[in-house]
């Protein structure tokens, strides 16, 4: 098993992930991914919270959906890049944003949700499995899963 290792942008906050290879990520183009992100979409992967291994002091803010499920975002307590997050939904489960990962270069995005967002210049690749809203988590991870 060797180390695949990411890190925030200033260096405070740096993390492993004990797995065999990288992980396979997935975009999301909601709304909240957007502005969470400043950016088109979230690029990220789910993962055992047993794999994740981080150093360094996060600061954690916590979102209440209206639905009672709370999604616990932890971000670099210096430069407050964002992490990972948990979600009361999914015990057990980190999702790692995976462009703070060291060789995101080298990362595959096998899946697109909340295409319906999606902004409109963004054309995506055939062939890739896209949703127009969430997908069902356990189809996502199926997607995700290592090859
Ligand atoms: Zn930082
Ligand atoms: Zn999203």
């Amino acid at each position: 098993m060797s180390l695949i290792e990411g890190g925030c942008r200033c260096g405070a906050v740096r993390y492993t992930l004990a797995l065999d290879a990288l992980p396979r990520t997935y975009a999301c183009h909601c709304r909240d991914c957007q502005t969470w992100s400043g950016s088109a979409f979230s690029q990220q992967t789910f993962l055992p919270e047993a794999a994740l291994n981080v150093t360094g002091l996060l600061a954690v803010f916590e979102m209440r959906y209206p639905s009672d499920r709370v999604s616990t975002q932890r971000m670099c307590g210096v430069c407050h890049t964002r992490i990972y997050n948990t979600n009361s939904a999914r015990p057990g489960v980190v999702v790692v944003r995976a462009g703070t990962l060291d060789r995101s270069d080298e990362l595959e995005v096998v899946a697109h949700i909340w295409v319906k967002r999606k902004q409109p210049w963004l054309t995506l690749p055939e062939g890739v499995p896209a949703w127009p809203e969430g997908a069902p988590a356990a189809e996502l991870m199926g997607v995700l899963a290592p090859r």
